[in-house]
This record gives structure tokens, C-alpha cells and sequence, in this order.
């Protein structure tokens, strides 16, 4: 084992090919349904909405695809990425634990949401789509879709869910100076969205909704293809690059996680680091512990049922098996806004099913106390976001303590906080709360799970 606290791999160790789970799997993934037949929808289904090399991608079984040459181009500018030892965190818990964890904040949009903005913007060019509509909860995906757009000279919208657009004007400011357009959502220039302002003028908007106004301006305009940041079998595979790297620092560190953590909103971040590591489990090569952790106020992989669900509030998507809230719920306004969606990637809702994952939820205010005690020994302030991974990071690590176990555990750093400092203003100043589960809404959204696909949840 190795001394040092900064593992770095040369440009040129930078993976070449993306890592695709589901070749790894023993039986195919359930289905993705259509919402009228509730029979299983092909290709030319998703057209409208997607280039042909991502729907290829999505329902591929190989188990590695070539990055192209533009994409790890760009990608070169800030990775390979750093893995961390954090070892005056440990020195601070002191626990016999190695506590690791791999930074995403790095990228110029400040998250991992890069890794895919730049492949979906790449496609769609190449298939000579201008524009690409989209939505956004905290900003992070739209300002990374915003960069990409501009690398690839195409035009992109971003419809902003309410209550970040209000409370966030500096992400608004970083997607507008990449030159997209934003849009709070719900908003007057979609059906989806003024069938909600009639029924609530006030609404603050969900992602649910967000969603639907960008797949309704993708889907009625032949210029614009829609692009999603998280839960598609497409994105978590961008995102493998992120394990992938870190199998190769595991190797410099002359090491190997026993625990792997990531947060979840819609999974990407979490699947992009752990998936590498469960291929290797799958494939009997070395075993492992992977930790998917979320907000008790949005309990989707610990409270919801895995069930065929839509992924948008008005019902324009088709129908995924996944762990969901319901496709109407509306989740407090907790600071994580990455992490408020009612589903999750099919591709995690399976891994966890099948036992090869576990889930946990923890509350805001914990997660904020340990982004701090993270930011004052790594120095690194995490996106609000990334504190439910350091949470259970730390959780595990005075475990370790407790057991007298020197494990290694890592964790992924999604991004950095830098734009959510007021969230950190108000936690210091004691005005932040912990949420209940809100299970009489949770029962409400549940109760409307679609009827089509009731057979298939059978
Ligand atoms: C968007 C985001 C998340 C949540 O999305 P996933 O798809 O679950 O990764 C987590 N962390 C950061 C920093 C984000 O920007």
C-alpha cells in the first residue's frame, strides 16, 4: 500500500471505451414498455427524441464502446480526474478505515455531469441535430449541457425548475453565459406546462415536470432531440469512465476499495463509479460492497417500490421499471436538488434489486454537518449533493473504528459546492430543517402508477 494522498493517471491512461453493466448481467433487463400498449417499444419508438447511436447504446449488451476521438479530446481537459486518500479526514475520525474518494468536481462545470453532456452533444451533431432541449433541478446539468452545446456550436434550452431558477440565480448566470436559453419550469411555452400553471399558478415545479416541457419542445420540433443527464442506460455508461480510471488508481495505490459509495438522484454519478467495480464482482473476479445513498425527504430506492413507472409528470415518456415515488410527487425543497427525483436508473433500481447494492437514506442535516467536517480537513467543499456520499463515508469509517477494521472505503465526489453556498450560509446559521418522509404524498403519487403497465408489474 501505498504513502501518498493524490493518485493521478497520464492522459494517456485515460480509458478508451466506456463500460456497459448489462453485458455483465445473467438475464436481459426488464423491458422498456409503451405507455398506450404497454407492449415493449423498439428503436424507432424513441427516434423523436434521441440519435440513433444513443438508442443504439441504450439497448447495447456489449460490454465495452469506444469513446470517440472529439469526446476523449475534450475529456483530456480535465481528465483523467484525482482520486484522493483523505487522510486528515481520517486522522480526524481516527479510524484504522482508508478513506478515498474520487473528484468530478474538477470539470469546468464543476460536477461529473460533463462526461455525458459532451458524448450526447457529440451525437446528435454528428447526426445534424442544432439544438438540444433539456432540464434542470439545481443547475448542474443544464450548465454542463450549456458547455457541451458550445463546444459543438448547437443551440440549447434549458427549462429550470422554479424553485432553483428563483433560489439559483448563479447557476441561471453560468448556463446563460454558455449561451443556452433558460425557461422556469412550468412555463407558458409548452402544453405540459400551462396545463400545470392552470391548476397551480404558484407552482415551484419538480424535474418531473421540467422533463415533460423539454421532451414536448423535442418531440413536436424536427431540429431538437432531447437530452437527459441521469437515469438513461446511456448516460450511466459515459459516466463509467469515472470507475474506470479509479480501478487504475485503485492499482497505483497498490490497493482495493471493500466499500464503494455513491450518491443518487437519478444514479449516474453512483453507477459511474461503482458499475466497473460491480463488473468485476459479477464476473467473479474480486468482491465488493457498494453503498447507494439518497435523502430520506426523496426515499426512492429505500421507500419505493420497483415498478413500471413514467418518467415525467404529463406522461409523455415511455414506461421504465424502476424504484419510484410515483410520477406526480412533488419532493420537498431540500438543498440537494440533484437528488430530488421521484425514480431512479433502471440500471440501479436492477443492481439493487438483485442484492448487489444495498440502499440507505440520510437526513439533510447530517449531510450538510458532514460536508463541513469534509471541507474543513480536505478542504474541498462538497456540492450538497456529494455530502449524503461523504455522510456515509465517515458513517462507515467510525465503524471501522468501532470494529477495530482497517477497510478501504471510496466514495465519489460528485462536484463542488461553490455554487450552493447560500444552502451552506443558511445551514450555519441554523435555518435549515430535516424533512419527514412524507409518506401521505408519497401514497398519493403511488396510487396513480400506471394501469397499463399493471400486468408487467404483476
Ligand atoms: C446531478 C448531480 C447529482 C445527482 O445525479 P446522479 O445522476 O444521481 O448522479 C449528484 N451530485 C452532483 C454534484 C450533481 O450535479
Amino acid at each position: 500500500m501505498s504513502d501518498r494522498t493524490k493518485y493521478l493517471l497520464d492522459e494517456k491512461d485515460l480509458p478508451e471505451v466506456w463500460y456497459n453493466i448489462a453485458a455483465d448481467f445473467s438475464e436481459p433487463m426488464p423491458p422498456v414498455l409503451h405507455p398506450g400498449t404497454g407492449e415493449p417499444i423498439g428503436p424507432a419508438d424513441l427516434a423523436p427524441l434521441f440519435p440513433m447511436a444513443l438508442i443504439q447504446q441504450e439497448v447495447s449488451t456489449e460490454r465495452y464502446i469506444d469513446i470517440p476521438g472529439e469526446v476523449l479530446s475534450i475529456y483530456r481537459q480535465w481528465r483523467p480526474s484525482p482520486l484522493f486518500r483523505a487522510r486528515r479526514l481520517e486522522k480526524a475520525l481516527d479510524t484504522p478505515a482508508r478513506i478515498y474518494y474520487k473528484y468530478e468536481g474538477v470539470s469546468p462545470a464543476g460536477s461529473h455531469k460533463p462526461n455525458t453532456a459532451v458524448a450526447q452533444a457529440y451525437y446528435n451533431k454528428a447526426e445534424g441535430i442544432t439544438k438540444l432541449s433539456t432540464e434542470t433541478g439545481a443547475g448542474q446539468w443544464g450548465s454542463a449541457l450549456a458547455m457541451a452545446c458550445a463546444f459543438f456550436e448547437m443551440e440549447c434550452k434549458v427549462f429550470m425548475v422554479r424553485v432553483s431558477y428563483d433560489q439559483k440565480p448563479y447557476r441561471r448566470g453560468l448556463i446563460e453565459s454558455y449561451g443556452a436559453k433558460v425557461t422556469a419550469s412550468p412555463s407558458e411555452e409548452t402544453n405540459a406546462g400551462r396545463a400545470i400553471l392552470q391548476h397551480d399558478p404558484d407552482c415551484r415545479g419538480s424535474l418531473g415536470i421540467a422533463i415533460s416541457e423539454a421532451v414536448e419542445v423535442a418531440a413536436t420540433n424536427e431540429d431538437t432531440k432531447y437530452a437527459l443527464g441521469s437515469v438513461l442506460n446511456h448516460v450511466l455508461l459515459h459516466q463509467s469512465v469515472i470507475g474506470e480510471e479509479c480501478l487504475k488508481q485503485f492499482e497505483l495505490a497498490d490497493d482495493y476499495p471493500d466499500i464503494v459509495i455513491g450518491c443518487t438522484g437519478g444514479g449516474s454519478n453512483f453507477a459511474g463509479l461503482a458499475f466497473p467495480f460491480i463488473g468485476r464482482k459479477l464476473r467473479g473476479e474480486q468482491d465488493v460492497r457498494v453503498i447507494a445513498v439518497e435523502p430520506t425527504a426523496c426515499p426512492t430506492l429505500t421507500k419505493g417500490p420497483y415498478a413500471y413507472d413514467f418518467g415525467d409528470t404529463a406522461h409523455l415518456t415511455p414506461l421504465v421499471k424502476m424504484h419510484t415515488l410515483g410520477s406526480t410527487f412533488v419532493p420537498p425543497g431540500i438543498h440537494a436538488g440533484g437528488l430530488r427525483y421521484h425514480g431512479m436508473a433502471p440500471l440501479v433500481s436492477y443492481v439493487c434489486e438483485k442484492g448487489l447494492a444495498e440502499a440507505t437514506a440520510i437526513h439533510q442535516l447530517e449531510a450538510f454537518a458532514a460536508g463541513i467536517q469534509f471541507a474543513r480537513t480536505e478542504g474541498i467543499l462538497p456540492a450538497p449533493e456529494a455530502n449524503h456520499a461523504v455522510c456515509t463515508a465517515i458513517n462507515e469509517a467510525l465503524k471501522c473504528k468501532e470494529a477495530g477494521e482497517d477497510k478501504a472505503i471510496v466514495f465519489n465526489l460528485s462536484g463542488h459546492g461553490h455554487f450552493d453556498i447560500q444552502s451552506y450560509m443558511d445551514y450555519l446559521a441554523g435555518k435549515l430543517h430535516d424533512y419527514e418522509y412524507p409518506e401521505h404524498e408519497i401514497a398519493m403519487a403511488l396510487a396513480g402508477l400506471p394501469s397499463v403497465a399493471q400486468k408487467a408489474n404483476a
